[in-house]
């Protein structure tokens, strides 16, 4: 080809160049006249890259001797289709060497512009360069989370829809554990390259926390999202050898559409993390999408929790505890309450939490909701105290929060601030709590019930692992379900059950607490087993503070 470029084309190229730049937002910028296959580079990447200069006659041929071998195919492929007209764009990352001889991971999109007659006439874009910022990830070479989340503002600010996948492994302790941590490495590096190839040049991997990869994509749908992932699963079930060695490897992956741009990118990664857990714990790795697991599952939805999210750092906004009386089995007198939180705003009404807090507990503002609640109900539990004496507390703890290092600090801190007697605190679990590691919640039980606080494990028999459970951690109550009283006025089945749960409760040295007692008759039963306590709507509905003041006025 002609190495000359005529100047009225120098000057348009000029001109678009600088435009080009002017929105460059930090990145290399580039910009090819294809009649000539003449380019201009920004500076900072002829810098960076050791380009023989801001202007070069085939680009493209100099700059895919500065990608990576494994990358270059990919790459030349792209390049090729964009040449001959038949992809208008490109999208991909590659990891490319610099002046330093490492390899800088980089993010290019470009577009192409045709001519009246539909050839090809401009070629340009922009090169993010992930190495530069330091949002690389140094183990597997992949932008990190904060080149996730850049990337994911800067498309919530342009309003360009994107589809993102959240991939990890199952158990990956005991690789560690098995075969040691540099091993481990291996394994992730590996997995990372795995998921690259998978992706394709139709998405960019990002390595997240542990072993979460995300693969961020504008053109392909959740459904060939999902497909490639199940091809990945196969791969990784009987292929994956690291080493020489073959592994079995367990995925799990959550799926999320970003095509609501009122949203900011930690509720969009909460959203993926929701879907990403609900395929760990529910579906055995299969994909799960967002929506698709909520129970109204509307945009609407996601819009709401948002907002709950948001009242967090708002002072708590539009959170309040209702609490719900707990009665001695025999006397039937008031003997604590269950505080249950709730969240209103004029535009919901009131929101139960079954619709939120399955989503927040993974929010990493969790926690602060956390103390709030457990101060929040402390400070009721000291009025009323005025007018019960003897009243107890139960606040209901989500597992995230028993998984943060100073969650018992936390209690210890809140009790101390608030000069409250720890004998009268009961702290409820579910059995879903087993999901932790056991000796870090030993030793939280340990500090906890020697400080007087008790425990309460709640949800009894709704889990596969609850007698487990119990087993290794000392409960002062267990808290049977509701689902297992509701008949036991007509079912026999119930009443044996009951019986069986009883008896265990005294194996282990702990009360009962019965839920869900509706009626008369239910109590009546009930009344023949050795429980202690009774919850339900017989005695009251979950009421605010003022209603349950007067409820208490009312009973003494
Ligand atoms: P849970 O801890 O099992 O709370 C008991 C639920 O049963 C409450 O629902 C209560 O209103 C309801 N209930 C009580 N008595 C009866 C009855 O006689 N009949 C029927 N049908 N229902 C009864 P609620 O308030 O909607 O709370 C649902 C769940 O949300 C709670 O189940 C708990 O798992 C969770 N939750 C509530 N507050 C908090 C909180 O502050 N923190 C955390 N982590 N979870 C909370
Ligand atoms: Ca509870
Ligand atoms: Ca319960």
């Amino acid at each position: 080809m002609d190495k000359t470029i005529p100047a009225h084309r120098q000057y348009i190229l000029d001109n678009l160049f600088e435009s080009f730049s002017i929105v460059s937002d930090g990145n290399y910028v580039f910009l090819c006249d294809m009649y000539y296959d003449y380019s201009r580079w920004s500076e900072a990447a002829v810098t960076n890259f050791g380009l023989p200069s801001p202007y070069m006659f085939q680009a493209g041929t100099i700059w895919e001797e500065h990608i990576h071998p494994d990358d270059r195919a990919a790459y030349h492929k792209s390049i090729e289709a964009i040449f001959s007209g038949k992809e208008s764009g490109h999208d991909m990352q590659y990891r490319a060497l610099n002046t330093n001889g490492q390899y800088d991971v980089c993010t290019c999109r470009g577009i192409l512009m045709r001519d009246k007659e539909g050839n090809p006439e401009y070629f340009g874009g922009a090169i993010r360069n992930h190495g530069q910022q330091s949002h690389i990830d140094s183990m597997t070479g992949f932008p990190n989370q904060y080149g996730f989340f850049e990337d994911l503002n800067s498309n919530i600010r342009a309003g360009k829809p994107v589809n993102i996948a959240m991939v990890g492994i199952s158990a990956f302790r005991e690789i560690n554990e098995l075969y040691g941590y540099l091993f481990g490495n291996s394994v992730l590096q590996k997995f990372g390259r795995t998921i690259f190839d998978y992706a394709g040049n139709r998405g960019c991997v990002y390595r997240m926390d542990g072993t979460r990869f995300c693969v961020m994509s504008h053109t392909e749908t959740i459904e060939e999202m999902s497909e490639k992932y199940n091809a990945l699963r196969d791969f990784c079930r009987d292929r994956f050898k690291v080493d020489g060695s073959d592994l079995i490897l367990d995925l799990n992956a959550g799926f999320f559409s970003l095509d609501n741009f009122s949203l900011d990118a930690r509720t969009v990664y909460t959203c993926l993390s929701f879907a990403y857990s609900e395929s760990k714990m529910r579906r055995q790795g299969d994909p799960v999408r967002f929506f698709e697991e909520l129970s109204r599952g509307d945009r609407g939805q996601v819009e709401m929790l948002h907002l709950i999210r948001e009242s967090i750092p708002r002072n708590y906004r539009g959170f309040c505890l209702f609490y719900q009386p707990v009665v001695d089995a025999m006397s039937e007198k008031v003997i604590g309450a269950e505080a249950l939180i709730r969240w209103n705003s004029p535009a919901y009404g009131t929101v139960m939490p079954d619709n939120f807090i399955s989503f927040l507990e993974r929010d990493s503002m969790f926690p602060e909701l956390g103390r709030w609640i457990l101060t929040t109900a402390i400070e009721a539990s000291k009025e009323i105290r005025k007018t019960i004496p003897d009243f107890h507390i139960s606040v209901n703890l989500s597992y995230t929060q028993l998984q943060k290092p100073d969650f018992a600090d936390m209690v210890l801190d809140v009790l101390r601030v608030t000069s409250y007697p720890s004998e009268y605190l009961t702290l409820e679990v579910t059995e879903r709590c087993r999901l932790l590691d056991m000796d870090l919640l030993e030793n939280i039980f340990i500090r906890l019930k020697t400080a007087g606080i008790k425990f309460a494990l709640d949800d009894f028999g709704t889990g596969f692992s609850s007698i487990g459970v119990l087993k290794k951690l000392p409960f002062d109550i267990i808290k049977i379900d509701r689902s297992f009283v509701q008949k036991i006025e007509h079912d026999d089945t119930e009443r044996k059950l009951m019986h069986e749960f009883t008896n265990l409760a005294s194996t282990f040295n702990a009360e009962v607490c019965v839920e869900g007692v509706e009626t008369a008759g239910m109590r009546d039963i009930l009344q023949y087993y050795p429980v202690s306590t009774f919850q339900g709507y017989l005695y009251s509905k979950p009421m605010d503070i003022e209603h349950f003041m007067d409820y208490i006025k009312e009973q003494q």
